[in-house]
């Protein structure tokens, strides 16, 4: 009997509600579908919010963004107009991915503002957000201290600074602005620091710095993987993933699977693209009513659907033995997550597959999850269309051979026979029979729908698959060719 009652938060995990957080953050959490915390937020949130200064050491893909951002949203006053939290960064990018990440956090917290302030940009709009007095202030150190310089960003009223990626800042030479920038904060303020390592020059900024701070590490520990389930990572681009995923079941001819995302709207958003390409999905998350996720789980176990679209905490009381595949269409947080998860196949002696798909920087957490898992994740390129439709032929062929083999189908033949009297060749039929009753695909693929290239892949790709290419089509020189008896008997 499947049991879909979430077991007791896994070490680190814990619900956000259990934070001491207001209510309009704890709705921001939910509406993003964060269903519980990573570890690094349930270490740093509460020393921050109690106001230490914190070293957090972890990397990206953690949670880190919103460890920090979290107690920033709940620091500020809105009716006051005056910047109150600053938050240095390394790159245009990060600062713009921090101002985003505070402006989804914040959104149910009105009046909270911010403006990311980066080198590169025009001056006039970050005059006028620096003027309106925004509050959160997200900004590269080199055009932040250009601001300080002209006295247009005004931090007497700062009680909070984060340093995000404080290591590579260092490593980018901003030490020189990271210092006048600190200076010109008020000395009773709070200072964070996230960095991936705790090196001495850190250690040295941080001394000058802060006021006791409190360090926070996410020890890893080293976790024995499942030695029967091989594990695969594809490499695709953020917006390749589902067509990766929809080739890879094909390829691999999964019967079931349980697919892992990290939030709500990914599992609703992914669960829904799979039923909408003609998949048997079902999802199921933290947010569904217990009744509906037991519903679920049971007819998972029963076989009643193929793909499971899941998050960790729904995904805990799985208890279904034949598991073919685990996909990790988002990476989980650790090493210990993604043992969790990828030890719900090659269960009972069987071998099971567990395949990754990893983007941009999620590939250096991927090499983490490696090392403490000590397992091997072998790295493999998405099969192209053409392989994906060999291998089904392939699977087809092997059926029919052995069908052929047994020769048990005398209804069939004499249906055969009639067509053949009707003048049309052996090759002719079997190939209009195939034509009918050849499985279809089990996701289509968004490329099926749209033949044009992509960007990860070769033109020639995207041709029709050879299965299709005779479907009402191009004959020896390009010209239609039509089947159609020819008025010859057999002789
Ligand atoms: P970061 O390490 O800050 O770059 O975060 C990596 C990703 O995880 C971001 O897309 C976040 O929105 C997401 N994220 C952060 N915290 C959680 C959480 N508790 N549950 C699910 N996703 C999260």
């Amino acid at each position: 009997m499947p049991s879909s009652a979430p077991s007791p938060a896994r070490p680190g995990h814990v619900p956000f509600a259990s934070l001491g957080l207001s209510p309009e953050v704890i709705e921001a959490v939910a509406r993003l579908g964060f269903e519980e915390t990573s570890p690094i937020q349930s270490a740093a949130i509460p020393l921050i919010m109690k106001g230490h200064d914190v070293i957090g050491q972890s990397e990206t893909g953690s949670g880190k963004t919103a460890a920090f951002c979290i107690p920033a949203i709940e620091r500020i006053d809105p009716t006051k107009a005056v910047t109150q939290v600053l938050i240095l960064a390394p790159t245009r990018e990060l600062a713009t991915q921090v101002a985003d990440e505070v402006h989804k956090l914040a959104v149910c917290k009105k009046g909270v503002r911010s403006v990311p302030i980066y080198g590169g940009a025009p001056y006039e709009r970050q005059f006028v957000e620096l003027k309106r007095g925004a509050h959160i202030v997200v900004g590269t150190p080199g055009r932040l201290a250009d601001h300080l310089a002209r006295n247009t960003l005004d931090l007497s009223g700062v009680k909070m600074v984060v340093l995000d990626e404080a290591d590579r800042m260092l490593d980018m030479g901003f030490r020189e602005d990271i210092e006048k920038i600190l200076a010109a904060a008020p000395a009773e303020r709070q200072t964070v620091f996230f960095s991936a390592t705790i090196s001495p020059p850190i250690q040295s900024l941080v001394r000058g710095h802060s006021r006791d701070a409190k360090v926070v590490k996410i020890e890893q520990r080293v976790v024995s993987g499942a030695p029967l389930v091989d594990q695969i990572y594809y490499e695709v681009r953020h917006h390749a993933k589902f067509d990766a995923l929809a080739r890879l079941i094909d390829f691999y001819d999964v019967k079931s699977g349980v697919i892992f995302c990290n939030t709500q709207q990914m599992v609703e958003e992914l669960a829904d693209s799979l039923v909408a390409r003609g998949c048997a999905a079902e999802r199921l998350h933290g947010g569904m009513a217990q009744a509906q996720r037991t519903r679920v789980m049971n007819s998972f176990k029963k076989a009643a659907f193929a793909f499971l679209v899941a998050t960790d905490v729904a995904a805990r009381g799985i208890d279904v033995n034949d598991l073919e595949l685990v996909v990790n269409y988002d990476l989980p947080y650790d090493a210990e997550d993604y043992v969790h998860r990828i030890g719900r196949t090659g269960r009972a002696g069987r071998k099971g597959r567990a395949v990754t798909l990893v983007s941009g920087a999620g590939i250096y957490k991927l090499q983490s999850i490696e090392r403490f898992t000590k397992a091997k994740i072998r790295r493999e390129q998405v099969p192209s269309a053409e392989a994906v439709e060999s291998r089904r032929s392939d699977a087809l062929f092997d059926k029919l051979r052995t069908t052929l083999e047994t020769g048990e189908f005398p209804r069939q033949v004499s249906l055969v026979e009639r067509l053949l009297e009707q003048g049309y060749t052996p090759t002719e039929v079997a190939a209009a029979i195939l034509h009918h009753f050849s499985p279809p695909a089990a996701v289509r693929s968004a490329a099926d729908d749209a033949p044009q290239p992509s960007r990860d892949e070769p033109r020639k790709h995207r041709h029709p698959p050879a299965r299709f290419q005779n479907r009402g089509g191009g004959g020896e020189h390009g010209k239609p060719r039509k089947f159609g008896p020819r008025n010859r008997k057999r002789s």
